[in-house]
């Protein structure tokens, strides 16, 4: 029998912040990581011959955010701005994308009129019914779904208002050397402290009674401690028992269960696509082709594959594309070849290349579909409007011995992101010292 002070479930952002800050204060700890790297979210793969570091999931630093950027600062990694221009592609045509949502601050004036909460889907009919808002609707849908990547008939109007008010535009940043180095940072400074992380452990039962709580995992080995961490993503809490990577209570905890059922998380998938030269950067020629994209960074676009980035201000071949919401869910069973193919697809309309020419342009692709993992099962949380209540739920301990945290039960600006993940695996390692 393994026994420790505090047992942590999952080796992401918010369990290792966890397991740093307990290992800095003396506590033992043992973190059990269901797949052979730490990271969960955050999976960054070293550039190739010395090129910039490619990102298979978190790539962005939304904004000036306190704790990522204190921990960058301590652990003395450099981070760079990542803002750049966003262009649409809309029938046939490129054009700047300054202000893509018609009707916006009448939008916002209505929201803030709203005094009981619902999905957003559901105002936009309600609000903005007939041909005229047709475009807005469809936006509105397309902005939910790509960048909350939730289900708009899901997703509470109410969270949304507060997203979008509260934007921070100006300062994106990406990590010099990816996100993976801050997870390497949390992970060594754990270890240095006496801390354990046992990679290829999927816990898979956990029992418990106040004071004491112990998990079997998958090959049979039992861990046990006095207060235990659950850091896994509210996509494997909502999945169903005979799922891989599932975890079943003994006793049961049914209000905590219920509580994670009435939480949104969203589906995403990732592609990633290294061609021979920046294409994109020469746009299409002929005269129907609007406007010929400068500085690109972001591409919005209504293909099957609809958004794409470069890597600006950075010169790199890779350009990545983005699909979120019902339509990512919608191919969680495709295969990656099926689904690199209608990337490729995309490409090919956006910039008129034929799309054999294309294919023996790509240099190397990887597609991450993170809603077919198992240890995900999922992008990251969005509120629904029932999730404030469920988030206070999950955000008091059981008995003080079991305690969740995950980028999920996040209370603030910064919602599915990084930060949201460091903020609550903070909030917890205080509440275990508590
Ligand atoms: C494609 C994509 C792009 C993103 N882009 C950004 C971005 O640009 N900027 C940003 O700030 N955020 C971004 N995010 C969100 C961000 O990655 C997450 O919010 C954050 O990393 C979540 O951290 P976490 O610790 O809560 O969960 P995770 O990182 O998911 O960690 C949970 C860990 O639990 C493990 N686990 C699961 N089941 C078990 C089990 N049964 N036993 C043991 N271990 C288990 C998992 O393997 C994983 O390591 C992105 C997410 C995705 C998917």
């Amino acid at each position: 029998m393994n026994k420790a002070d505090v047992l942590i479930i999952g080796a992401g952002a918010a369990g290792l912040i966890a397991a740093y800050k307990l290992a800095n204060a003396g506590k033992k700890v043992t973190v059990l990581e269901a797949q052979d790297r730490i990271g969960g979210r955050i999976h960054t793969l070293e550039g190739r011959s010395g090129g910039p570091a490619v990102e298979l999931g978190a790539e962005f630093v939304h904004g000036d955010l306190p704790v990522t950027l204190g921990l960058l600062n301590e652990a003395g990694i450099k981070y760079h701005s990542a803002s750049a221009t966003m262009w649409r592609y809309e029938q046939g045509k490129f054009t700047a994308n300054d202000s893509f949502i018609e009707h916006w601050d009448l939008l916002i004036n209505r929201l803030n009129k709203l005094g009981q909460d619902i999905n957003i889907d559901d105002f936009m009919i309600q609000e903005f019914p007939g041909d005229k808002y047709n475009r807005m609707r469809t936006s509105i849908r397309q902005f939910v779904s790509g960048y909350d990547t939730a289900d708009p008939k899901k997703a509470s109007c109410f969270a949304l208002r507060n997203e979008w008010q509260n934007e921070d535009d100006s300062a994106q940043h990406r990590i010099t050397g990816g996100y993976g180095v801050l997870m390497n940072y949390l992970a060594n400074e754990c270890k240095a402290n006496a801390g354990e992380i046992c990679l290829n452990s999927i816990a898979k039962d956990i029992y418990w009674e106040p004071g004491k709580a112990s998990v079997i995992t998958t090959d049979g080995t039992t861990y046990q401690a006095d207060k235990m961490i659950i850091a896994v993503p509210l996509g494997v809490l909502q999945a169903a028992t005979e799922k891989k990577g599932a975890i079943t209570f003994h006793p049961p905890v049914n209000a905590y269960s219920e509580a994670i059922q009435q939480m949104g998380f969203g589906a995403v998938i990732k592609i990633l696509l290294e061609f021979d030269e920046r294409f994109w950067e020469n746009g299409q020629s002929g005269e129907q082709a609007g406007e010929k994209p400068k500085d690109m960074g972001y591409l919005f676009s209504t293909e099957e594959i609809p958004t794409w980035w470069t890597q600006f201000p950075e010169h790199s071949t890779v350009f990545t594309g983005w699909i979120g919401g019902p339509g990512a869910e919608a191919k969680r069973d495709m295969t990656d070849e099926e689904i690199l193919l209608e990337g490729l697809q995309s490409v090919a309309n956006i910039f008129k290349l034929n799309i054999g020419e294309l294919k023996k342009r790509l240099k190397s692709w990887h597609v991450v579909n993170w809603t077919a993992k198992p240890f995900t099962q999922g992008s990251y949380a969005y509120d629904t409007v029932n999730a404030p209540a469920a988030r206070k739920t999950l955000n008091t301990p059981v008995d003080a011995t079991l305690f969740f945290t995950g980028e999920y039960l996040y209370e603030g600006t910064a919602m599915g992101t990084v930060e949201a993940a460091l903020t609550s695996g903070t909030d917890v390692a205080e509440q275990v010292m508590r």
